[in-house]
């Protein structure tokens, strides 16, 4: 469960998030949906600790990201496939990862397979498609078998086939009974992907209902 009280986010003059509430449950698939710069990525960052709210609070589990004992085992989050190292194969990413935080070894083979990477592991990275480095980003996120998960914007930019693959395993991550977050500046993806909605505009809560009664209601 992630629980976002009162958040807000001032850039300078800019009110990038301003004052949103809402919920996010486990069990289903919730859709952030917002056109660009509406403050989807701020208000994530923000939930993750990556960036300090000017008021309010995110709790993750009850607790900010910051009082986690061992957050990769709480919550993963694909922010964008950015931070691949070209000349890193998919497996040595992972076993880094793994390392440095204190997460089984075993784990690594484990979410190279859930994301079927398992044939291109000692590939290099520099060398994948978008769709195959969401993969990793993806494989990354799931190492701490995280019950908490933030997607942002993870089908930018992919080819229709990725993007089936993407919306169906984030479907299968919510249906195990996790907190699924993703967003989206597109309405026809979210409905499609989530059951329950949160909309954002300028930083501010504009829905907050499911994807049908949004739908019939647009
Ligand atoms: P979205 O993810 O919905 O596209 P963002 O959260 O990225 O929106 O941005 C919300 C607003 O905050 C935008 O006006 C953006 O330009 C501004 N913004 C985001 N990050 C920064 C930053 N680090 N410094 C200044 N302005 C920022
Ligand atoms: P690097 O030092 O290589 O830039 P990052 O700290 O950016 O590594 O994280 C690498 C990847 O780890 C991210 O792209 C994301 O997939 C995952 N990640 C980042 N923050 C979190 C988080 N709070 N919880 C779980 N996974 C995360």
């Amino acid at each position: 469960m992630i629980e976002v009280r009162g958040l807000s986010k001032t850039f300078g003059a800019t009110k990038a998030v301003d004052n949103l509430t809402f919920n996010v449950k486990p069990g289903m698939v919730t859709g952030f949906l917002g056109p660009n710069g509406a403050g989807k990525s701020t208000t994530m960052r923000m939930i993750l600790g990556l960036d300090r709210p000017t008021a309010g609070t995110a709790l993750i589990d009850g607790k900010p990201y910051g009082d986690l004992v061992q957050p990769l085992r709480t919550v993963g989050a694909l922010l964008d496939a950015k931070w691949v190292h070209p000349n890193r194969s998919a497996r040595a990413h992972l076993q880094w990862m793994a390392a440095s935080n204190s997460l089984p070894k075993s784990r690594v083979d484990e979410v190279l397979h859930l994301v079927g990477l398992t044939e291109v592991a000692g590939k290099k990275a520099g060398g994948f498609s978008l769709g195959m480095s969401q993969r990793l980003g993806l494989a990354a996120t799931l190492l701490g078998d995280p019950k908490v998960l933030l997607f942002d914007e993870p089908v930018n930019g992919l080819d229709p086939e990725g993007i089936v693959w993407i919306r169906k395993f984030m479907q299968r991550l919510a249906a195990e009974g996790r907190t699924v977050l993703v967003s989206s500046h597109l309405l026809s993806e979210m409905a499609l992907t989530a059951e329950h909605l949160v909309v954002i505009g300028r930083g501010r809560l504009i829905a907050d209902t499911t994807v049908s009664e949004f739908v019939s209601k647009s």
